[in-house]
């Protein structure tokens, strides 16, 4: 009898090409650091999907284990509880480096520990990957633009940081992580990929970590007055995470170091936020003004350019398309939360 051949689709290759149809693609080993948290769990559902195995490393900070719930028990997945900051041996292909807190009131809460989680930490998962020859890709930020002099940013722009504010332990933090993916890369051979990531929003964002738009739709939700910051005059660009997740991956398995700006362009005013968080969830939901925190920058959009001309990237969900999926998960959470409180 003849044997039935198993035609599966065109699979990715980890060098971007395309495996033809009928051949398996050999499943990569891959370690997400800080995948228990909001970014690092949607990368990795997408990786289990994609058939790899994935490592997740996190000391559980601000990620929370019920973000990769779906994945306990299936032999492919492992999580193991860790602080980057010390170092750790593994056997692994690829390298995703996320960990470390992104809001501010998370990184602010223990500024040395950030600047050591980005930079001691970035260097033990480069020392990583140079052992094992895996590719490592650095979750880099916008915020090494600091309160930017150009507008919309682009890559080549150097950045306007104040190196000694509150917010230093996070943007100088990650501009020495990318010091350190550059000199890996040039002194070492390391193959390195940079991301720069714009603020990103979506199911699972902790509930109250203090971001804009988690802290206006919790508020929202709770019949709370949205707090907005300053006079709201000020900008930021929100990209939903899947779109992020999509640019991640073609990033790692892409033939360029970067770094690429990831984020969405729609760029909107704090106070534009609140109506289109109004319109979602709540037409008569208020709003209250509170000061400023210091180093707040006035604006921040992204060039895109690069990512969509050499990863044949840009993101696909707006705004107003994007807010009601996360309100969902926020609603159970919320009101979760508010009946274990009664119980
Ligand atoms: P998050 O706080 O939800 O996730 C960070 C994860 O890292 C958490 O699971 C946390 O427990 C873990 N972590 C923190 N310190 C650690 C340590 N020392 N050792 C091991 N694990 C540690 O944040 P996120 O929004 O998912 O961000 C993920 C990455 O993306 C971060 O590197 C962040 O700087 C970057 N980024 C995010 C945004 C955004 O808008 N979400 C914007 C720019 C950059
Ligand atoms: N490192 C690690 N895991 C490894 C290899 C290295 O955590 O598999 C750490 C190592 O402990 C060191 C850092 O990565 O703190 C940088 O390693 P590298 O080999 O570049 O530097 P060296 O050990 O020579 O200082
Ligand atoms: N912000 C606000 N109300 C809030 C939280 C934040 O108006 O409840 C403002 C904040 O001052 C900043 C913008 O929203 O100008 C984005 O803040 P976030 O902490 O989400 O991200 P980041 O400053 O890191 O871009």
């Amino acid at each position: 009898p003849t044997i039935p051949v198993v035609r599966s689709n065109p699979m990715i290759t980890s060098s971007g090409g395309k495996i033809p149809l009928g051949l398996k693609r050999k499943a990569l080993r891959v370690v997400v650091t800080g995948g228990a948290g909001f970014v690092g769990s949607h990368l990795v559902d997408r990786l289990m999907e994609r058939g790899d195995q994935v490592i997740v490393v996190d000391n559980f900070f601000t990620g929370r284990k019920e973000n990769l719930r779906a994945h306990f028990g299936n032999p492919s997945f492992e999580l193991i509880r860790h602080d980057v900051v010390e170092p750790i041996l593994l056997e692994v292909d690829q390298i995703y480096h996320l960990a470390c807190p992104a809001s501010p009131v998370h990184y602010k809460h223990n500024p040395v520990k950030t600047i050591k989680t980005n930079v001691m930490g970035t260097l033990n998962m480069l020392g990583l990957a140079k052992r094992v020859g895996a590719r490592f890709l650095l979750t880099s930020t916008s915020e090494v633009y600091g309160d930017p002099l150009e507008h919309p940013q682009k890559e080549e722009y150097w950045g306007n940081v104040n190196p000694i504010g509150v917010r230093s332990c996070y943007d100088e933090g990650k501009r020495t992580a990318e010091t350190l993916t550059m000199d890996y890369h040039r002194g070492d051979h390391v193959e390195v990929r940079i991301a720069r990531i714009f603020n990103t929003y979506g199911p699972r964002m902790c509930i109250d970590d203090g971001r804009v738009v988690s802290n206006f739709v919790a508020q929202a939700l709770r019949k709370e007055p949205m707090t907005v910051y300053g006079d709201g005059k000020q900008t930021r660009s929100f990209q939903f995470v899947s779109d992020l997740v999509e640019g991640l991956m073609r990033l790692m398995e892409g033939d360029h170091i970067g770094p690429f700006n990831l984020g969405n362009p729609g760029e909107f005013t704090m106070l534009e936020l609140a109506e289109v968080v109004k319109e979602v969830i709540d037409p008569t939901a208020k709003i209250a003004f509170h000061p400023n925190t210091a180093d707040d920058p006035h604006m921040r959009k992204p060039d895109i350019s690069k990512a969509k001309e050499l990863l044949g990237w840009e993101p696909k969900i707006a705004l107003k398309d994007g807010l009601p999926l996360m309100v969902e998960d926020f609603r159970q959470r919320v009101f979760g939360d508010i009946q274990e409180k009664i119980d």
